[in-house]
């Protein structure tokens, strides 16, 4: 038998466990491949824990959502193609190629995965969310159709556009166009608040502020490109914010999304605003009912993305115009222990385990 490792999830709240598995063989489309790069997604952590918090609503529990364990998290994967089942294309996946992996993969059957938005179904089968990812050293994936050339882009730097990079494009794009002077916020500076600056900044947005409550976070959005900062544990910060955007605040994307960074948003944003949220802290939002007519304000969600907005975004990266965030590079066999770092806040940027 043949086999390999996998860092598993096997009881929630549980550090992670290394576990000798059999190797699958692909059927039908699917594509084998050897794991080279697994990101940390901050809702890694969430989903060790096994719930997401619902503020007032209670808990939205991982075994509702159809994740059994033991399982191997990790849905930003990059790896080298090894084997294919009998019916994909050897010309779509070809073996001994390196591929960036689209993982938001939903049921097939339904509208939304018919038009490739499986970002949009309602039974996503998300690798490394419902079933076996990439903290592993082997990686089974759907179809072909779900690998993306990386070109010769830097395998670090490229793992985490198939989240984190993904889901802010794909909120950015929501937030939608700005007139000359007017600004954008992006709540966080984390993973996902770096790479919405970086991105924001090659999609042609002209006014960017960033918002955390990690002074050492903030720099880092400064060297991203963002032209000013805000430390939102002031007291004032809400005030500061006018004063930084000349109250001309359009359009926010919360990669927090927790009761705080929501409060400042609902506040701040001027009439015609949007706010996205693609943050996953957990709470509950409140605002005046009557702001949505009379600010005639925008509210909504956005979660990660589909496989051509992927694909859009790797030409865009390609291109140059993205400034790379900070990376680090740990070992594949360390998943757990990042994990626990970074639910104590002690990473800046992201960390990419590496198998090499
Ligand atoms: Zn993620
Ligand atoms: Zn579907």
């Amino acid at each position: 038998m043949t086999t390999y490792t996998s860092y598993d999830l096997v009881e929630f709240g549980k550090p992670l466990m290394a576990r000798e598995r059999e190797l699958p063989e692909p059927a039908g489309m699917q594509v084998l491949l050897r794991v080279r790069r697994a990101g940390v997604c901050h809702s890694d952590i969430h989903i060790q824990e096994g719930f997401f918090d619902l503020g007032d609503e209670g808990k939205l529990r991982m075994e509702d959502r159809g994740m059994v364990l033991p399982m191997a998290m990790g849905h930003e994967i990059l790896g080298e193609v090894i084997a294919l089942g009998p019916d994909a294309d050897p010309e779509e996946a070809p073996v001994g190629e390196t591929r960036l992996v689209h993982p938001w993969i939903g049921c097939g059957d339904c509208r939304a995965c018919i038009d490739g938005r499986e970002n949009e179904c309602t039974r996503m089968n998300a690798l490394g969310v419902i079933r076996d990812g990439g903290y592993a050293t082997h990686v089974l994936v759907d179809h072909p159709k779900f690998l993306v050339d990386i070109g010769d882009l830097d395998p670090d730097i490229v793992t985490p556009y198939s989240c984190s990079g993904l889901t802010v494009y794909n909120a950015l794009l929501k937030a939608g166009a700005m007139n000359p002077g007017e600004w954008l916020a992006v709540m966080g500076a984390g993973g996902l608040g770096l790479n919405a600056v970086a991105i924001a900044r090659a999609m042609g947005f002209e006014k960017i502020v960033s918002v955390d409550i990690d002074d050492r976070k903030l720099q880092a959005a400064v060297e991203m490109g963002a032209d000013a900062v805000l430390n939102g544990s002031r007291e004032d910060a809400l005030e500061e914010l006018r004063k930084i955007t000349g109250n001309q605040l359009l359009a926010v994307v919360d990669t927090v999304g927790a009761p705080s960074t929501s409060r400042l948003a609902i506040h701040a944003l001027i009439k015609m605003g949007r706010y996205v949220v693609v943050g996953l802290y957990g709470g509950t939002m409140s605002m005046p009912l009557p702001w949505l007519p009379q600010k005639y304000l925008t509210v909504r969600g956005s979660y990660v993305g589909n496989c051509n907005q992927l694909r859009d975004l790797i030409e865009l990266v390609k291109t140059g115009k993205v400034k790379d965030i900070p990376v680090s590079s740990r070992s594949l066999s360390e998943a757990s222990q990042t994990l626990d770092d970074l639910k104590a806040g002690k990473i800046t940027g992201r960390v990419v385990l590496t198998t090499e």
